[in-house]
């Protein structure tokens, strides 16, 4: 199988130092314009492929970024790094109370960035009006089943009536197109995934089905006991006529197809980040809740702005060791090389 295959970029530039200008550009030309920023580690759910029944160690709260170091770093991803979306995710962004702020601050800059949240909607309801007025874009909710019982199962908190208002809620503000993120549990995933398209379907909503990955804080993760791209489409195909998209994918990690009947229709995708990794196409580079550059979801090397921040240094410093971290990007994710190492810090403590 060629690296191509593997979703791996095929070119490398020269292996000299990081350019000091330009794009956010790594060795094999990959350019990320696509910033994902952890507001907190902390949630208010524990999905079981995510986080343990009793929560992890939070980080200490003098670790966190403050609302003025964020600022401050979501100002120099914009004007110098060429940073042209955001998406705040967590832990659970919602439980930040400093999230509309975060967002305000990111809409002052300019060129203004699109901006988007990735939430489990607990609250939602209540917030996303504000979140609009403050400059949210569009908003993705995270649902893995339509079922209460099997919602609480997965969660292990019984919410779903908190995540459907939120959804309605964010719909309503216009943070719009609303789409929906779904993780298929392993027992019952296949059975929920047909009254999950129907239900955002019905709605509106746009759902996206992703391919379980070796990022839970339990390090329990099996690839035979996930369920991959392949038969989440062939489990939707015996009930929707699905056509694939034909608009080209860019960056984009789903695969669209597009939903012709029966009943209403709309659009799903299927993002296949183990089974066809799309590591080639990818424009992303991450910040935590805790101020590390992550250049890959499954980075082992982190890169310390919070230090830099704190010890004085000018945001051109801090523009170089972004440039750095990013340079190192690694050509793939590995999960499917047999020296694979899962990362240390889970999903949550990274920002999905
Ligand atoms: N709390 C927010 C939420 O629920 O959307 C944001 C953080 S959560 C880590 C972001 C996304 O990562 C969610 O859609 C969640 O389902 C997904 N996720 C968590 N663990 C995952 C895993 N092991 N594999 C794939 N996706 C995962």
């Amino acid at each position: 199988m060629t690296v191509t295959a593997l979703g791996f970029p095929s070119l490398r530039l020269p292996v000299t130092d990081a350019p000091s200008g330009g794009p956010l550009i790594d060795t094999f030309g990959r350019v990320a314009t696509d910033l994902r920023v952890s507001l907190t580690d902390r949630c208010n759910l524990r999905c079981t492929y995510c986080m343990p029944a009793e929560g992890l160690d939070w980080l200490p709260a003098d670790q966190v970024l403050t609302p003025e170091e964020l600022a401050r770093l979501l100002g120099v991803a914009i004007t110098r790094l060429g940073v042209t979306s955001v998406r705040f995710t967590g832990g659970e962004p919602l439980v930040s109370r400093h999230l509309e702020g975060a967002i305000a601050a990111a809409a002052a800059l300019t060129p203004r960035p699109e901006i988007a949240l990735t939430t489990n909607g607990i609250g939602l309801a209540r917030r996303a009006a504000g979140l609009k007025a403050a400059g949210l874009d569009r908003v993705n909710v995270s649902l893995d089943t339509v079922d209460a019982d099997r919602f609480a199962k997965i969660t292990r908190r019984d919410r779903l009536t908190d995540v459907l208002d939120g959804l309605t809620a964010a719909a309503a503000a216009g943070l719009t197109p609303v789409k929906v993120n779904a993780v298929l549990d392993p027992e019952s995933g296949l059975d929920d995934a047909v009254p999950l398209l129907r239900f955002c379907l019905e709605h509106g909503y746009q759902l996206r089905i992703i391919e379980q990955m070796p990022l839970d804080a339990d390090h329990t993760w099996q690839r035979d006991k996930t369920i991959d791209a392949d038969r989440i489409l062939a489990t939707l195909r015996r009930h929707f006529d699905l056509r694939a998209d034909p608009a080209p994918r860019g960056s984009a990690p789903a695969q669209l197809w597009r939903v012709v009947g029966p009943g209403p229709t709309g659009t799903v995708g299927i993002v296949a980040s183990v089974s066809h990794a799309f590591c080639s196409a990818c424009d992303r580079t991450r910040l935590t809740a805790d101020g590390q550059v992550r250049s890959c979801l499954f980075s082992a090397e982190e890169t310390d702005l919070r230090g830099l921040l704190r010890t004085g240094a000018d945001d051109a410093a801090i523009e170089a060791a972004w440039r750095s971290a990013m340079w190192a990007k690694p050509a793939g994710h590995g999960i499917n090389d047999p020296g694979f190492v899962q990362p240390d810090r889970p999903m949550s403590a990274i920002g999905g």
